[in-house]
């Protein structure tokens, strides 16, 4: 799954799209250093378990992508419900209308919450853990010769501006 749409973003920005050289729990161990990052081998079970809580508790009536706040209380508590609504909204994983008291998964959101739902808390504390060579929503590090100025690589994770 690979859309025009992110491909002319990023040209539109005048970097280069590399071929895909990651497997998709490359791209999650990518979005996750990215969005959070700063476990250092501590936080992350945390961090881990916090998010899973939060996309398990989302299904409203015959929507399964969007939630309701009041669910997310009560899977994670209100804190850690608010700080993962406003991170994630902000790296376009999550969208609402009038309120993000209740809000619904971009294409993006969906992607992850189908990802994380494959694994557990566990098995996403080792692919995060073999992350070697991170690459980012804008450098890359996974080209043939490593880090190459105006390269970016495809992540179904990253914000595509659609
Ligand atoms: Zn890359």
């Amino acid at each position: 799954m690979r859309d025009v749409s992110f491909r002319q973003a990023v040209e539109k920005a005048g970097s280069q799209l590399g071929e895909p050289t990651k497997t998709i729990e490359q791209n999650f161990a990518d979005w996750e250093g990215h969005t959070f990052g700063f476990g250092y081998g501590t936080g992350e079970p945390h961090i881990l378990r916090a998010l899973k809580g939060f996309f398990d508790a989302f299904g409203v009536d015959d929507r399964p992508n969007s939630y309701n706040y009041e669910k997310l209380y009560e899977a994670v508590t209100a804190p850690v419900a608010w700080l993962l609504i406003n991170r994630l909204c902000q790296v376009d994983i999550i969208q609402y209308g009038t309120s993000p008291r209740f809000a619904w998964l971009t294409q993006e959101g969906e992607a992850l919450r189908t990802f994380m739902a494959s694994k557990t808390v566990g098995e996403l504390e080792d692919i995060i853990g073999a992350n070697d060579d991170p690459c980012y929503p804008n450098a890359c590090n996974c080209g043939p010769n490593g880090y190459e100025k105006g390269r970016v690589c495809y992540n179904p994770f990253w914000p595509h501006h659609h």
